[in-house]
């Protein structure tokens, strides 16, 4: 097993390919292989599996890899009662980019028991390491389903307008949301992916992406500690992640829209980009998104890749700071040594 490290702690967005014995490989909405027990079975063999196969590659933050989940959304939807799973409807959702076979809210919408707690569970007990657990946000949850009972915004919302959505309910949702948690909090947002409709929706966005520029300000003020974002090939400018003063910023530094597999060099480029912008006892290098739809073998290649270049950029932060520290030292002769950049666990202490 690898150590785990002090700064540039590497995780993922969350989800993993599932093997091809558990669903359809390939797909963000997967069939599944079987059924019933053996199902279950199967679920959380993948999930042991992939827990060992990121702890191997060098991960610090691990997560259960979604393996309980069809699809990121509906494996929450299938506890809640309320929504009729046998009545599927097509809809046109992320306004129209593509369209999905959603549930349909038939009644009042109520929770059945903890969501994901047998796979969270399972995974606490299996690995030593921090574990994240992943959660559909509410405005993603309503855009991915249709209501026949509420009657008032589910339907169709326009991502246009989500923008004024998240100053306006976004942020008190996700309050709402996170009430009563003790763990860390993490928010993920990015420009989708996973299917041709999102890839090709992106070329129409233009040179430079600056819808974070909307959001980030109202995420810097909001009780969430952590946020994910897209950049590594993204046209996100970097220096929007200046926004985020005060957040823990996981940095996607791996593409999840290609099956090329980055080298250390690369990963580390990015990281000492977003180091202008974030202190590095708050910077995490991650994935720009989930992994769910891709080759299971290119997926381990790029979690390998994540944490070599996380250990690139360490080595050379390191001896920069080294570097810098001594000749400042030897240019202010008699003065007092420059202040050393707070260790991440010094930081995470004063949290
Ligand atoms: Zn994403």
């Amino acid at each position: 097993m690898s150590q785990i490290h002090d700064m540039f702690q590497t995780t993922i967005a969350g989800s993993l390919p599932k093997p091809a014995w558990l669903a359809e490989p390939n797909k963000l909405w997967p069939a599944w292989r079987a059924s019933g027990v053996e199902l279950e079975r199967a679920k959380r063999d993948a999930t042991l599996l992939w827990l060992k196969e990121q702890e191997d590659a060098g991960i610090d933050i691990v997560t259960e890899g979604e393996q309980s989940r069809q699809h990121f959304v509906h494996g929450f939807l299938e506890s809640v009662d309320g929504i009729d799973f046998s009545r599927k409807v097509k809809m046109g959702i992320r306004n129209n980019r593509y369209d999905a076979m959603v549930p349909v809210v038939t009644g009042p919408l109520r929770l059945k028991g903890r969501v994901h707690e047998v796979e969270a569970r399972l995974a606490r007990e299996h690995t030593g390491r921090k574990l994240k657990i992943t959660l559909p946000g509410p405005m993603t949850i309503v855009d991915t389903i249709a209501d026949e009972y509420y009657r008032d915004q589910f339907d169709e919302p326009a991502f246009n307008v989500y923008l004024d959505d998240v100053k306006r309910w976004g942020i008190d949702a996700l309050h709402r949301g996170i009430e009563g948690l003790k763990c860390t909090t993490c928010v993920h947002i990015c420009y989708g992916y996973g299917i041709q409709a999102n890839i090709d929706w992106k070329k129409t966005l233009g040179g430079e992406w600056r819808q974070y520029a909307e959001i980030l300000p109202a995420l810097a003020k909001s009780r969430i500690k952590q946020v994910s974002l897209e950049c590594i090939h993204s046209k996100v400018p970097i220096e929007l992640l200046k926004l985020l003063k005060g957040k823990d910023v996981l940095v996607g530094v791996i593409d999840v829209a290609s099956d090329r597999v980055e080298t250390p060099e690369e990963v580390s480029a990015v990281i000492e980009k977003a180091l202008q912008f974030v202190p590095a006892n708050h910077l995490f290098p991650c994935t720009n998104c989930g992994m769910a739809p891709m080759d299971r073998e290119v997926a381990l290649k790029k979690l390998r890749a994540l944490a070599a270049g996380a250990a690139l950029a360490r080595k050379r932060f390191t001896s920069n700071k080294r570097r810098t520290g001594k000749s400042r030292t030897s240019s202010r002769a008699g003065r007092s040594r420059p202040r050393a950049a707070p260790s991440p666990r010094r930081a995470a202490r004063r949290k």
